[in-house]
């Protein structure tokens, strides 16, 4: 589904990500863990398109996103679902808004149709209930559900999460990754940035450990987080465990 070919990325002088090459398969759920400035986000964003690579590419169902036409650049978020740490809802919108707003601009779905996809997907999250609330009153917890379902909404074939749980109080990570967890038994391609080990050992399928712009690394999670190949990574685990 993503292949990722020699991909380097350089801001300014600095080389960010130096060669990476990998590939997404339907339905796996990949976790990348590594230290701070790695280069995780940075590759998260490359595989929406949020940011260009310098060189390399990335293939979205063997089609290279530097051949994409503006068309197609322009649908990519519906195919590519981000979960961010931060949320990003419209604090302006409420909650049933924020997921229906979407659908309704970038794919021309009636109100009707939108309302019907978003309280359904607003059920799946656990928040039917909050549809009518503003964002500002909402936890954390249910903040990331709402911007799950809202990514959701646009059906994406794969879905992207950096950090997801990160900037939430420990009490409400569980909610949000047993959210994540029933999206991965449903199939759902995932990408996910995250050091829940706990997370990883249930759901992820590879986990790729990224150290210095490169992907120094990849297992299952039990063979990665007991019995890790590199030094590198062993400090790492030893490090977050
Ligand atoms: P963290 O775990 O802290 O989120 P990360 O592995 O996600 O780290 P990135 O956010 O990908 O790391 O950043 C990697 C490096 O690239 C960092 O040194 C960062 O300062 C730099 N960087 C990221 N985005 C930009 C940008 N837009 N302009 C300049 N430098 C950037
Ligand atoms: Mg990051």
């Amino acid at each position: 589904l993503l292949q990722i070919k020699n991909l380097k990325k350089d801001f300014g002088d600095q080389q960010i990500l130096k060669g990476i090459d990998e590939t997404v398969n339907a339905g796996q759920v990949i976790c990348i863990i590594g230290p701070s400035g790695s280069g995780k986000s940075t590759l998260l964003r490359c595989l929406n398109h949020l940011e260009q690579p310098t060189s390399g590419s990335v293939l979205v169902d063997g089609k290279a996103l530097h051949d994409f036409t503006n068309k197609e650049l322009a649908s990519l978020g519906e195919r590519i679902g981000m979960v961010f740490q931060d949320f990003n809802l419209f604090p302006n919108l409420t909650v049933i808004e924020n997921v229906k707003l979407a659908p309704k601009r970038v794919k021309g779905m009636s109100d009707q149709a939108a309302e019907a996809v978003g309280m359904k997907l607003l059920a799946q999250v656990g928040l039917a209930e909050k549809a009518a609330v503003y964002p500002a009153s909402l936890s954390g917890g249910q903040a990331q559900r709402v911007a799950m379902a809202r990514a959701l909404a646009m059906h994406p074939e794969v879905m992207l999460f950096d950090e997801p749980t990160s900037a939430l109080d420990p009490e409400m990570v569980g909610e949000v990754l047993h959210v994540m967890q029933g999206l991965a038994e449903t199939g759902m391609t995932m990408v996910v940035v995250t050091h829940e080990m706990g997370f990883a050992r249930k759901v992820a399928d590879e986990v790729w450990f990224m150290a210095d712009g490169q992907l120094q690394e990849k297992a299952a999670p039990e063979t990665l987080f007991s019995a890790p190949a590199t030094d590198r990574a062993r400090e790492f685990i030893d490090k977050i465990i």
